[in-house]
């Protein structure tokens, strides 16, 4: 059988009852063949003797061997007698107190003078060794001596006994067996291990390095049904180059612009309309911060329109809806493009309007948050969907989008790229767009990291570029659920800022402000009427404002490297020198330092997501679960790459030999693929 066929619910297994089914869910495991790839995350070897001088001072776990040196007793609490054993531990010569709360059968259990194999966790209580969790035994086996124990991650009521109990009683079923998933030429190839004993090896490791060949060999075949998913899905369609011309309007727009757009942003455009004039979408346009993706969207929009369908802008944040809805009108309008706003706080008259203009087809262009896709919106003929920094929507607003029109084509924009060695598994089947290329002029951002105790030199470096008519944002961390504190730091920098540059106009702008008198003080700092900004992270996506050359941030050692460097995108957005200052507070820890060098060393965003995801891991760049090849059990798309590649290389070898993957050995795969939980 396979692994999958094992399709029953968990409850259905012996020893397994409501209670522990719902913790068993929680942690994802629904069915037997989930409870089968329910690894552990750990393993507690006890194939060697650890003795009490093989520990260090804070204490550890031992295994070994002790005799029984004598018995006493103390009273907890006035009331329950505690019985005390001390131990010798054989093979050090060191002695341990056993301390055995409401044990105190222990004492005819463990006579003085006895001796006995011990499995205990140990810690130092003032100078001497003592463990109050501790299994005594007769045998090895009592005490799980010479065996390699799997640590399974824990939810509500299951103990490590009861996972490693669940698990071992089913794999005993003499009629489990696995068939191997992956071609046994394949298996040869690499020298893996079948199937069946890695699975077997994975629960009950009869060495760490068995264990270690085992996750490889379970490693290598997810990613291999994953690398042959993944080309069998880019394979299909067979996409016809085809020349597909800029409309009058897009050319318009474009002869009008004071610059030229980059090569780049051409052949991305050449791309999006390309899908566009097939009338079949889903693709990611990423490019670092400031390198153009709106206005490439923004002309992409016009081949829709131009043909009589509308188009939704989605935004992140009223906000930047706001911002973008400025920008295109600006833009769109002298070209006859009606162009609407639409977010949850137009209400009233001015919504009915709205949404009769929408359903009419009077409206081109609407542009908004996720509001654009409430219940009560309706398009006439929504055709395109252009959703900006899509990776703060969820998936499930991603697809209430989608159903507004019949099948509208769906560009995502992305400035947080995505790593190329994940960038195929994140999106599947998305196809992608990337601006590599920076507009002409544009010069690299200098970063410098700041001790806040030396921050006077950066306050004076501030200070020459407002001389110059340049502007700066003051950044101070948001940080969640923290009341009202948060605020106080960034007024109570503000109030410094004005000591240090009298006569500067600046604002305080923070999540809390109304969106009218947020929109406000950004118009007028757009207008360079306000010379600096202070404020939480609410700059973090987005906002364009070239004149802009400053980006001080405090607490930089809080931010993440992706916050970052989108946050640092927010100046060096004109052909101006810009200057980032990561300023830091007391002992940095190594992680920090380690980003903060990142960022001053590099203004790639694609270094600094590979980077991100070396110190981090992948989950933040997954989201929840977004597809069925992130529920990889064994491997690990960081760790992994190498294992990845071989992945890959096999899975084209394979389709270019057998593209319908008829062949004899290949039937499993196909049947694997096939399955519909894989998607
Ligand atoms: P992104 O959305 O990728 O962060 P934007 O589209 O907001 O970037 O562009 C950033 C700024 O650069 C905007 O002010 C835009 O008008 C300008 N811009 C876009 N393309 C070019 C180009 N080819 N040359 C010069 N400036 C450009
Ligand atoms: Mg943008």
């Amino acid at each position: 059988m396979f692994i999958r066929d094992l399709s029953n619910p968990v409850e259905r297994l012996k020893g397994i009852g409501k209670v522990s089914a719902a913790a068993y869910a929680s942690m994802g495991v629904e069915r037997v063949s989930d409870l089968i790839t329910f690894f552990p995350r750990a393993y507690d070897d006890r194939t060697e003797v650890t003795s009490l001088a093989d520990l260090p001072e804070e204490g550890g776990t031992i295994n070994t061997v002790v005799s029984i040196t004598a018995h006493s007793h103390y009273m907890v609490a006035k009331r329950e007698r505690v019985l005390k054993i001390t131990a010798k531990d054989l093979h050090s010569g060191r002695m341990l107190t056993l301390h055995c709360f409401g044990r105190a059968f222990m004492e005819s259990a463990y006579p003085v003078g006895t001796s006995w194999f011990i499995n205990a966790s140990v810690t130092k209580y003032k100078g001497s060794w003592t463990s109050s969790s501790f299994t005594l035994g007769a045998k090895e086996e009592d005490v799980g001596l010479g065996s390699i124990l799997p640590i399974y991650p824990l939810s509500g009521n299951l103990t490590q006994k009861t996972v490693r109990k669940n698990i071992s009683s089913l794999l005993a079923d003499r009629f489990v067996h696995f068939d191997d998933e992956i071609p046994s030429a394949l298996i040869r190839k690499h020298g893996l291990m079948g199937t069946d004993e890695a699975i077997r090896q994975m629960h009950s490791p009869s060495s760490m390095a068995a264990q270690a060949k085992a996750r490889e060999s379970l490693a290598y075949a997810e990613l291999l049904l994953m690398e042959l998913d993944l080309l069998r899905q880019k394979g299909t369609g067979n996409k016809k180059e085809q020349k597909s011309k800029a409309g009058p309007l897009e050319r318009k727009l474009m002869d009008s612009l004071p610059f030229k757009l980059t090569g780049d942003q051409l052949k991305c455009l050449d791309e999006i309309r390309q899908d566009l004039d097939r009338g079949q979408m889903q693709r990611l346009l990423q490019g670092d911060v400031g390198s153009g993706k709106t206005l490439v969207a923004w002309i992409s929009a016009l081949h829709v329109t131009a043909k009589g369908g509308q188009v939704a802008f989605m935004a992140p944040t009223e906000l930047l809806a706001r911002q973008h809805a400025e920008g295109a009108a600006r833009l769109l309008e002298p070209l006859g493009i009606r162009v609407a706003f639409l977010t949850g706080d137009v209400k009233g008259k001015g919504r009915g309007y709205l949404l009769k203009a929408l359903k009419e087809g009077q409206v081109d262009i609407a542009i908004g948050t996720h509001a654009l896709f409430s219940k009560d919106v309706n398009y006439k003929s929504l055709s395109y969907v252009i959703i900006d920094e899509q990776h703060r929507f969820g998936v499930e607003q991603r697809e209430a989008l989608s159903q507004k029109g019949v099948k509208p084509s769906v560009l995502m924009m992305s400035a947080t790229p995505i790593p190329r060695t994940l960038a195929m598994t994140v999106y599947g089947s998305m196809d992608v767009s990337t601006i590599n290329e920076k507009p002409s002029g544009r010069k690299d951002i200098i970063t410098h990291i700041v001790d806040e105790r030396n921050r006077e030199r950066m306050y004076q470096a501030v200070g020459v570029e407002f001389q110059r008519g340049h502007q700066a944002y003051f950044v101070y961390p948001r940080i969640d659920d923290e009341g009202d504190s948060n605020l106080k730091d960034v007024t109570s920098m503000h109030a410094v800022l004005k000591e240090k540059y009298p006569g500067v106009p600046s604002a305080l702008i923070h999540s809390r402000l109304p969106e009218d008198e947020k929109m406000r003080i950004l118009d007028e700092f757009r207008e360079g009427r306000l010379m600096y900004l202070v404020s939480t992270s609410v700059v973090e996506v987005g906002i364009d404002i070239p004149q802009a050359t400053c980006m001080v941030i405090e607490h930089a050692e809080r931010f993440g490297l992706a916050a970052l460097h989108q946050l640092r995108g927010r100046v060096g957005r004109s052909d101006l020198q810009s200057y980032c200052f990561l300023v830091y507070y007391g002992k940095l820890t190594d992680e920090a330092v380690e980003r903060l060098k990142v960022m001053r060393e590099t203004n790639d965003g694609f270094i600094i997501a590979e980077k991100d995801l070396q110190i981090r891991g992948p989950g933040d760049f997954m989201g929840s679960r977004q597809s069925g090849f992130l529920r990889l059990k064994a491997a690990s798309l960081v760790n992994d790459t190498e294992l990845m590649a071989k992945a890959r290389e096999d899975a084209g070898e394979i389709l270019r030999e057998d593209p319908g993957l008829i062949g004899l050995d290949h039937g499993m795969l196909r049947t694997l693929l096939a399955d519909p939980e894989r998607h």
